[in-house]
């Protein structure tokens, strides 16, 4: 019986499964290249406005850099066009909507798309 569980696995993944994970990963890094990953940023501030949700301090094109896109469910995959899952809040308020943790990781993905 023993046997029969081994010879099943033996005749399925040719492949490491691994191995095809990072070929995966490899493909999105380089459609990310095409595609920016915080294409939904812009997005966001031409939805909702250079304008935090919070304090509602206003931003212009210069400084617009200080104001980033909160995901409401924390997920910042779930990008929905219409915006319904962002908030426009700046860098201070975010740092409270947030651990520090988070933040820094958010802000390792900016520098990456500039
Ligand atoms: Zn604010
Ligand atoms: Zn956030």
């Amino acid at each position: 019986m023993r046997n029969r569980g081994y010879s099943v696995r033996r005749k399925g993944p040719s492949k490491p499964k691994d191995d095809g994970k990072s070929v995966e990963e490899f493909v999105k890094e380089l459609r990310g290249l095409a595609a920016p990953k915080n294409n939904y940023r812009e997005q966001s501030l031409r939805i909702h406005g250079l304008i935090c949700a919070k304090c509602a301090r206003e931003f212009d094109y210069k400084d617009r850099h200080l104001l980033t896109v909160h995901h409401k469910d924390g997920n910042h995959n779930n990008n929905p066009q219409d915006g319904s899952n962002w908030e426009n809040l700046c860098v201070y308020c975010h740092d409270d909507e947030h651990s520090r943790g988070i933040l820094a990781d958010y802000f390792e993905q900016a520098e990456k798309d500039k």
